[in-house]
C-alpha cells in the first residue's frame, strides 16, 4: 500500500494511493482516505479524493531523521573518504522535512548545495535495542529522500548540523510504500532532467537491518522517524532554479525545486 499524507480544505489527512500513472505525474491517482493513523490499525474510510486535487504534505513528521554517512563504496570514494567499519550516523532536524512539491531553498552560508538521493526508512513503531530478526517489524515502510548537503559547509565545520540540517534540506515523499522488498532497488537522481545518481540499494555496504541495530542500540525510535541509509555515487551541485528528482523503484519520485531562499 501506497499511504500519503495531504491537506484538503485546511485539513491534514492519510490516504491510500490506489491507480496507476506515468512515472512522476499524478494523473489518474485517487486517495482512499485512512480513517485513524497509519501506526495503528486503520480503515479505509471509502471516500476518494483525485490525488490532483490536493496538496501532498512529507508522509510523515518525524520527531526524528537519523542518516547514514558513507554507505555506498563508490560514494564514499568519489568525495575521497575511506568506507567506515562500522555505519556512522548524523541527525537531519524535523525542521528540515519538506515535502514532495515543496521548495529547497538555497541557503546564504552555502556556495555549493549538493544532492543525495536515498531511500528512507520510516519506523512504524516505537522501539529499541531491536534484534536484527525483529527488525521488519519496526519498519512501516520506505520512501524516497534527498539528503541535501551544503558541500562546503560540510568541509570546513566539524559537525555537519549546519551543512546538512538547514531548514528544507531533507525533501522526502511522495509517500510511503508498505509493501516493497528493498533489498535491491534502482536509486536514481535526476536533475533538470538529466540522470546524475545511478545505484542500487544492494550496494549498500550496510544493510537495513545493520543501520537499524546499529542505531536503536543507542535510541528509542518512535513511530514516524525517518532512517536515510546513504547515498550512491554522482553526487553533484544543484543551483536555483533547478529541479531535482530521486525516483526510487517500486516506490516512487520525489521532485523539488531549488529557490533562492527568502
Ligand atoms: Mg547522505
Amino acid at each position: 500500500m501506497r499511504i500519503a499524507r495531504f491537506s484538503i480544505d485546511g485539513n491534514v489527512a492519510f490516504g491510500a494511493v490506489e491507480g496507476d500513472s506515468p512515472p512522476g505525474t499524478t494523473e489518474g491517482l485517487v486517495l482512499d482516505i485512512i480513517k485513524g493513523i497509519p501506526f495503528a490499525d486503520f480503515e479505509l474510510s471509502g471516500t476518494k479524493v483525485p490525488l490532483s486535487k490536493v496538496r501532498l504534505l512529507p508522509p510523515v513528521l518525524p520527531n526524528k531523521v537519523v542518516a547514514f554517512g558513507r554507505n555506498y563504496a563508490a560514494h564514499a570514494k568519489e568525495l575521497g573518504n575511506e568506507v567506515p567499519d562500522t555505519p556512522f550516523a548524523f541527525f537531519k532536524p524535523s525542521t528540515s522535512v519538506i515535502g514532495p512539491g515543496d521548495q529547497i531553498a538555497y541557503p546564504s552560508f552555502s556556495q555549493e548545495l549538493h544532492h543525495e538521493a536515498e531511500l528512507a526508512v520510516v519506523i512504524g513503531r516505537m522501539c529499541r535495542e531491536v534484534p536484527r530478526e525483529r527488525v521488519k517489524d519496526v519498519i512501516l515502510g520506505y520512501t524516497c529522500a534527498n539528503d541535501v548537503t551544503a558541500r562546503d559547509v560540510q568541509k570546513r565545520e566539524k559537525q555537519w548540523a549546519r551543512a546538512k540540517g538547514f531548514d528544507t534540506s531533507c525533501p522526502l515523499g511522495p509517500w510511503v510504500e508498505t509493501d516493497v522488498d528493498p533489498s535491491d532497488l534502482t536509486i536514481q537522481c535526476t536533475v533538470n532532467g538529466q540522470q546524475r545518481q545511478l545505484g542500487r540499494t544492494s550496494q549498500m555496504i550496510h544493510s537495513i537491518e545493520d543501520l537499524i541495530v546499529n542505531i536503536s542500540e543507542a535510541m528509542t525510535l518512535l513511530p514516524g522517524d525517518v532512517i536515510l541509509t546513504g547515498t550512491p555515487e554522482g553526487v553533484g551541485p544543484l543551483n536555483v532554479g533547478d529541479e531535482v528528482a530521486v525516483t526510487i523503484e517500486g516506490i516512487g519520485t520525489l521532485t523539488n525545486k531549488v529557490i533562492k531562499r527568502g
